[in-house]
């Protein structure tokens, strides 16, 4: 693990006779798994990644739109034949669990933490699997919810290097196929080309689709956003679309853009399809503005330059050289709502 997993995990088994069972929170340790699990031969795995945080106002702990994480994992369970879990009650063990955890969130102990800087989290990895012990291949009749928890560092460091890959190469989503889902077997054959990606100095994949319209998707584990000025002078904010079922739903992407919708009336937010050619485009042109990744892990991070094509292209940074004004806005929209900095409905106390 890159992190610390924490002291305990959480557990709840399913069967299709008796159904879910009472959860347990109990010490961190391996799992006793029979080696015939569906999971292990057919990857009916689905997960979840979110985070705690510690109020700044109020030392509690606190959470971020947990429901969506919720019907999320519902939406990727029921794609691999996995059974459903209640919405409340995934968020209120959920909570229950970071609460249990709490000790893993930096705190000073009285109320100058509002003068740190310091913005602390608790990475949340809660996953879905089959534990049927059967080769052949039908629905699993057994499945376990578990929710483990770890100390991740913060990608604060300095703007991403994205490449373009190459559709004719690698695709990691087709309409049809299940990359708007979050589980496991979308990730596994991703990083053959994430580590060439890293051995050439990037530090994510931008995946295109389509080899003739190369259709920008997302950015490794991340939504992607560009934002340029359209040939009618307006600025736009623009992400890929869900249609066809290409993207992940993002908690952020969809934070972001609902923020800029509501407090920026005067630009464009767009979920459209775009090409990378496009980004090109608008660099050669001057009308690129900025580029962002943004998702839990790596929360908003600005984007300084795109190999594509054997080329190089440079996004502005035009705040430091460290981010764009969008990114650096929308980053600190969202932490005042994750750090409890102002009360707002998508930050849930625990
Ligand atoms: N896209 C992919 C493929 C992801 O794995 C993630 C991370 O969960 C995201 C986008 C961003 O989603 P979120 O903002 O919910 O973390």
């Amino acid at each position: 693990m890159i992190g610390s997993a924490t002291d305990h995990m959480l557990t709840v088994t399913w069967s299709n006779s008796t159904g879910w069972g009472a959860p347990a929170i109990v010490p961190y340790a391996p799992l006793a798994l029979d080696p015939a699990a569906t999971v292990l031969h057919y990857a009916n795995e689905c997960f979840e990644g979110m985070k705690a945080y510690r109020s700044k106002r109020t030392g509690k702990i606190r959470v971020f739109r947990p429901d969506l994480n919720a019907k999320r994992l519902n939406m990727s369970a029921d794609r691999i034949a996995l059974p459903s879990f209640d919405n409340d009650e995934f968020v209120a063990l959920l909570c229950a669990f970071a609460a249990v955890e709490e000790r893993w969130l930096a705190w000073s102990g009285n109320a100058t933490i509002l003068d740190t800087d310091e913005n602390d989290f608790l990475y949340l990895r809660p996953m879905m699997i089959g534990t049927t012990p059967r080769l052949g291949l039908s629905k699993p009749n057994d499945a376990m919810l578990l929710i483990i928890a770890c100390k991740l560092p913060s990608w604060h460091s300095r703007p991403l290097r994205l490449l373009a890959s190459s559709p004719e190469e690698y695709v990691r989503a087709w309409p049809g196929g299940f990359g708007f889902a979050k589980v496991g077997a979308n990730y596994g054959p991703t990083l053959k080309a994430q580590s060439n990606a890293s051995a050439l100095g990037y530090d994510q994949v931008l995946w295109l689709f389509d080899a003739d319209k190369r259709l920008v998707t997302e950015a490794g584990g991340a939504n992607f956003f560009v934002v340029w000025r359209n040939e009618d002078g307006r600025v736009e904010l623009v992400t890929a679309p869900l249609e066809p079922g290409t993207v992940l739903d993002g908690v952020t992407r969809r934070s972001v853009m609902e923020l800029v919708r509501e407090r920026m009336p005067e630009i464009s937010v767009s979920e459209r399809q775009f090409s990378v050619d496009d980004i090109v485009t608008a660099v050669d042109s001057g009308r690129i503005i900025e580029a962002f990744a943004c998702g839990t892990a790596f929360f908003i991070a600005p984007v300084g330059e795109i190999g594509i094509s054997g080329r190089d292209v440079k996004i502005p940074l035009k705040v430091d050289g460290k981010s764009g004004e969008y990114a650096r806005t929308a980053r600190r929209w969202l932490e005042e709502i994750m750090y409890g900095e102002i009360e707002h409905a998508w930050g849930v106390p625990v």
